[in-house]
């Protein structure tokens, strides 16, 4: 048996989980703001906000920007639900824009056509943990006085010409889910430079209280999104050896890299010169004339875990219902969709296992 993913966890993040327990404080503490001072640190941001999922984040940042009834985010397709939803939490309008078939991300010659008087941000996705053009994005934004908000939960670490994945934005957000590179059970932050949207993500995770005020003084409308003091332990001591970990998920991707090259049929992840990428997943391609499906079951009857990432945002069934989209809307998301497979990658991956994979992957190829 080989798993999809699965978390890290030492000895440093028991201890630290204990010290918690021990202290008696489990709420809203001290260990959070630590955990947002190092993660500030490592964006290169002014301010980090922890908050208890990725989702919380992306939907405070929403809130925070205004954005509102019929309001238009241009984002991708190619996803996880959450970086559009986010936006219908809000009652505002995701606008998608199909992907480039080498790096799966949003192709940016196609956001400026899907401008309108409506359009108030552009919400790209590191998708895998590969950046985005954020060049290009920002050129954009500029020129339309478009905000940006960064999907950055896969991409802890990414850096576009040399600057981290969240600091490129207006805000991005980290998620820390078991199965990202980084876990706090569950959990997200939110990184900026803006102290506007930071105070008022710090009000809206701790239901709408005022910035110096007191706890029963609610000044707007909030929610609890309060990220607690065991998730920011292990926060804490997964941000000590973040280095580490990224590079050891560097050195299992590459392991896939030299293994899969001569593989027919089989098509490997593709980043651009100016990326670098977090490796979140290891995601294949089969080509068209290999079915995915059929060697997904298969992969799965032998234990070896695999999972269809992503089906589009579009094709799922309540985005179909709500907006009327169908197949055929978004070509090049529709046919990477149909063929990729996420497949067994984690940080203690061993090159045994890693081989298992290979292996199996071969039978059902060759
Ligand atoms: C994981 C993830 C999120 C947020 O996930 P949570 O489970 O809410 O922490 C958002 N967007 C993308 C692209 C993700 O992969």
């Amino acid at each position: 048996m080989i798993p999809l993913s699965g978390p890290d966890i030492g000895e440093r993040e028991k201890e630290l989980v204990l010290e918690v327990l021990q202290s008696g404080h489990l709420g809203l503490g001290p260990k959070a703001v630590e955990f947002e001072r190092m993660m500030a640190a490592y964006a290169g941001t002014k301010y980090a906000i922890s908050c208890n999922s990725g989702t919380s984040g992306l939907h405070m940042l929403v809130r925070a920007m205004g954005i509102s009834d019929g309001d238009e985010v241009i984002t991708t397709p190619f996803s996880f639900v959450a970086s559009s939803n986010c936006v219908l939490f809000e009652r505002a309008k995701p606008v998608f824009v199909d992907i480039d078939e080498a790096t799966y991300n949003m192709d940016v010659s196609q956001i400026e056509a899907k401008i309108t008087e409506r359009t108030k941000a552009i919400l790209p996705v590191h998708v895998f943990g590969q950046p985005a053009n954020m060049t290009e994005i920002r050129r954009i934004a500029d020129k339309y006085n478009l905000r940006i908000i960064e999907d950055s939960c896969e991409a802890i670490g990414a850096k576009w010409k040399g600057k981290s994945a969240g600091s490129l934005g207006d805000a991005g957000v980290f998620a820390f889910y078991p199965n990202k590179q980084l876990t706090t059970g569950e959990g997200g932050i939110v990184v900026t430079d803006d102290e506007e949207l930071a105070n008022l993500c710090f009000s809206l995770r701790n239901q709408g209280r005022g910035e110096n005020g007191l706890w029963l003084d609610h000044v707007r409308l909030g929610y609890n999104y309060r990220m607690d003091e065991l998730s920011a332990a292990l926060g804490v001591a997964q941000m000590e050896r973040v280095d580490e970990i990224l590079s050891r998920r560097a050195k299992v991707a590459d392991l896939y890299f030299e293994k899969l090259r001569e593989v027919p049929g089989i098509i490997l992840p593709q980043s651009v010169a100016d990326a670098d990428v977090s490796w979140f997943v290891y995601v294949i391609r089969f080509a068209e004339h290999l079915n995915r499906d059929e060697i997904m079951v298969s992969l799965s009857k032998e234990g070896i875990g695999c999972r269809p990432y992503f089906t589009p945002i579009h094709l799922q069934p309540f985005y179909k219902e709500q907006f009327g989209f169908q197949e055929g809307d978004f070509p090049v998301t529709e046919h990477v969709a149909k063929g990729t497979l996420a497949i067994p990658f984690f940080t203690n991956m061993t090159e045994a296992q890693v081989d298992g994979v290979v292996e199996a992957l071969k039978r059902h190829v060759l």
